[in-house]
């Protein structure tokens, strides 16, 4: 049995407010908007995120981003969006159903982004070969 709530809203078993659709895709509003227009851009197949996820699927979604993303912007008059996805739970990730968040920002809206830091000395050669070598 498929307890995805995402894969729900895909067959139309959970009603949506779809802003976009086509054979790989659906872009619906985000129950809880961080700000109105806040649109979740999910692969209709299951993936549990970007980990899973096909290059087929991902390049159509990524596609879809691009088409929707000026649309919201300009349907809410926003000045700018975040374009975000959390992948795992330790990144926050609730609903474990590959999505991107699209978030209409305003100059005012107050909302910050997370708090940086620095690397210490050689730290960051280290972490860069690291990457590499995992390629
Ligand atoms: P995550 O934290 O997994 O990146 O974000 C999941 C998002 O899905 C949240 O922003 C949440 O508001 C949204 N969400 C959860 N359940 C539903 C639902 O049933 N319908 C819609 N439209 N959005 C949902
Ligand atoms: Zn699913």
């Amino acid at each position: 049995m498929n307890d995805c709530i995402f894969c729900k809203i895909v067959k139309g078993e959970i009603p949506s407010n779809k802003v976009y659709e086509d054979e790989k895709v659906l872009a619906f509003l985000d129950i809880g908007p961080v700000n109105k227009g806040h649109t979740l851009v999910i692969p209709k197949k299951h993936f549990t995120n970007i980990f899973d996820i096909e290059q087929d699927d991902l390049d159509a979604v990524s596609k879809a981003v691009r088409k929707i993303s000026p649309a919201i912007k300009k349907a809410v008059n926003a000045d700018g969006l975040n374009i975000m996805s959390s992948n795992g739970k330790a990144a926050g990730q609730l609903v474990l159903h590959s999505h991107i968040h699209i978030i209409p920002r305003f100059k005012d809206d107050g909302l910050k982004h997370w708090p940086q830091s620095k690397y210490k000395e050689g730290e960051a050669e280290e972490v860069k070969k690291k990457i590499k070598e995992n390629l």
